[in-house]
């Protein structure tokens, strides 16, 4: 029942009141109890009835002898009802010549009194406090008007002063804190219930962005919300877009070895001949859908970092020597210049064989997609610390528009020229990427179409540092 924010908050405005209101009413109470205040009234009255007695030119207390005054004493004390003494301080000691009320109440302990003293307490015998107040009236003779110390009890206290203001004060607070939490929790509640909206609906329909509002927190929370969601949705179109490639990329050659199988088998292909055509389709479609599985396993181990990279010392010059090796005989089946210029002087850390690949898919790239009589180079240098290699080649280049997405999954800047039938389906530059970031370098491309194409490769080169963490890793 109050789990809610909003009745969590009212509840603690709601303690903090009773709390805050309970302190003051308690400390109010200890000040009015133990404060002169409750007093100074009666003092006020006893200071002014002296006053009276005192200026009343009839009243001749300084003089009347002590039976005289007895009376008098009483009768002030009906009339202004408070008590009456007159007593005499000689320097042999105090007497009281006269107490109106002596017959009734205990005597005063006037020892205790001060001489001329105004706003002063004194007990009686019965230990029961008293204000007092003494004046002089004449060479020995002082009178003291006195009156019970006014008693406070705790009960009354707060019946009398303090419950009303108190009960209205707690009143009010209470329904400012009730509109205080409304708001507040309205502020924190709306853009959680608002996120909490779209994660259940979540992903259904245009995922738009929610407004940044509340607290910082929680702009920090939906910042947070708005930029997974955006991952999450990126995610998903390229998976959605992933599966529909490859189902499209894998629909065609099964077309194909489909409709050559059923020659066969229906015997519209009926000489050796077509018979032989139709197998050596098959046989190339299923190359073709054998290689681009590969390629797709070997992307999504790259993709899960389930590939166990080596971290070795790497001659680059060495490798790119092979490759040039390796496709000498295909470049020269294709009248195209294949060369090696340039050179790297330090080793760099990683694994060969998948550097190797890499520089595999770029040089057959370039021979695909360049026509005879074309060159391909490559170009090795150090600048700085990395090491650079650019697959140069003379070939059909890539339209500008192609070159952003040229690295992406299943793209193929122009399927009408795919590269004859060794054609890929778009896989090669970004397992080549991927091993390339892997380690910790950058690939990049330039271009321009009839001109050719430039893919550059760079990688941080082996220093003493690095020599040191390879040594440790291989023990
Ligand atoms: P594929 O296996 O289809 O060649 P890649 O990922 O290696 O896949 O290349 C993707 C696309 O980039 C190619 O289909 C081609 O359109 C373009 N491409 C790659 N290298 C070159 C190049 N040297 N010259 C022209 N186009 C290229």
């Amino acid at each position: 029942m109050f789990s809610s924010l909003r009745a969590r908050l009212w509840l603690s405005y709601a303690w903090l009141i009773i709390t805050a209101l309970g302190i003051t009413a308690l400390i109010l109470i200890v000040y009015l109890i133990r404060s002169p205040l409750a007093s100074r009234q009666t003092l006020t009255q006893l200071n002014t009835v002296a006053t009276v007695i005192l200026e009343n030119p009839q009243a001749n207390l300084a003089k009347l002898p002590a039976e005289e005054l007895q009376p008098l004493l009483t009768a002030y004390d009906q009339n202004f009802g408070v008590r009456l003494l007159v007593v005499e301080i000689t320097r042999t000691g105090r007497s009281i010549l006269a107490d109106s009320r002596a017959d009734s109440t205990a005597a005063l302990e006037i020892g205790d009194l001060r001489i001329a003293g105004n706003n002063q307490s004194v007990k009686d015998l019965n230990g029961i406090p008293w204000l007092a107040t003494a004046k002089r009236l004449g060479e020995s003779r002082w009178l003291v008007v006195t009156a019970p110390r006014p008693k406070l009890t705790v009960l009354a206290l707060i019946r009398d002063e303090l419950f009303l203001p108190f009960f209205e004060a707690g009143a009010i607070a209470f329904l400012l804190s009730l509109i205080a939490a409304y708001s507040l929790a309205r502020w924190v509640g709306s853009p959680l219930q608002r996120m909490l909206n779209t994660a259940r609906s979540f992903p259904s329909g245009e995922q738009k962005r929610l407004p940044l509002e509340g607290p910082r927190e929680v702009k920090d929370l939906t910042r947070a919300f708005n930029e997974m969601t955006s991952r999450v949705q990126a995610s998903q179109d390229s998976q959605r877009e992933f599966v529909a490639n490859v189902s499209h990329e894998l629909k065609t050659p099964l077309t194909s070895i489909q409709g050559f199988a059923q020659a066969i088998l229906d015997g519209t292909a009926d000489t050796d001949q077509s018979r032989k055509q139709a197998a050596t389709i098959i046989y190339n479609e299923a190359g073709r859908m054998h290689r681009m599985v590969l390629d797709l396993l070997d992307l999504a181990r790259l993709d899960a970092g389930t590939v166990e990279f080596q971290r070795a010392a790497v001659d680059i010059n060495a490798l790119l020597h092979n490759i040039l090796e390796k496709f000498t005989p295909q470049a020269q089946k294709a009248n195209i210049l294949l060369s090696q210029e340039g050179e790297i002087s330090q080793p760099i850390l990683g694994d060969g064989d998948r550097l190797a690949q890499v520089f595999t898919n770029l040089v057959d790239n370039a021979l695909k997609f360049t026509p005879p009589r074309g060159q391909v180079r490559l170009l090795a240098s150090q600048v700085e610390d990395k090491a650079e290699v650019t697959v140069n080649d003379t070939g059909i280049g890539i339209p500008s528009e192609a070159l952003p997405a040229i690295f992406n999954r299943f793209y193929q800047a122009d399927t009408s020229r795919k590269g004859g039938e060794k054609h890929g389906a778009g896989l090669g530059l970004a397992i080549a990427r991927e091993i390339i970031q892997a380690h910790g370098g950058t690939i990049s491309v330039r271009s321009e179409p009839a001109r050719g194409s430039s893919f550059t490769v760079r990688l941080p080169i082996l220093t003493p540092e690095t020599t040191t963490i390879v040594a440790k890793r291989k023990r």
